[in-house]
């Protein structure tokens, strides 16, 4: 599966992206000449204790989800341009749920089973 997002002026970097993801079956995009959104943040790993019902058997447990915090630079680093700092101006603190999945711990069901609920919340 190959998805293309090329546009006419950036075809050649683009391609080749598309060729390099597809042999990881992930299709990326990357904005060129930007920072990356990543810059703007600190990250860590948390685990995090949340409430779960088993779909299979409705058994509700506790479960530990690991979910990915960034946490907003002070500052960015110099160089930025005028457009990066825009952005950094808008961008929030957030953290993202890591695990989609689950194992039930109900020892006669143990069948894996998604989270609900939001994945992406704002920490600011
Ligand atoms: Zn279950």
């Amino acid at each position: 599966m190959v998805r293309s997002f090329a546009s006419p002026d950036s075809r050649g970097c683009l391609q080749r992206m598309t060729q390099r993801s597809g042999v990881l079956g992930t299709p990326v995009v990357v904005l060129t000449g930007a920072m990356e959104e990543r810059e703007f943040f600190d990250e860590r790993q948390e685990k995090k204790p949340a409430t779960l019902n088993c779909p299979h058997c409705h058994q509700t447990a506790e479960y530990e989800v690991t979910w990915v915090v960034r946490t907003k630079k002070r500052q960015l680093s110099g160089r930025a341009d005028d457009r990066d700092r825009a952005r950094f101006a808008k961008a929030r603190s957030y953290m993202v749920r890591k695990d989609d999945m689950m194992a039930c711990k109900n020892m006669r069901c143990r069948k894996r089973f998604e989270i609900s609920g939001q994945s992406t919340v704002i920490t600011e």
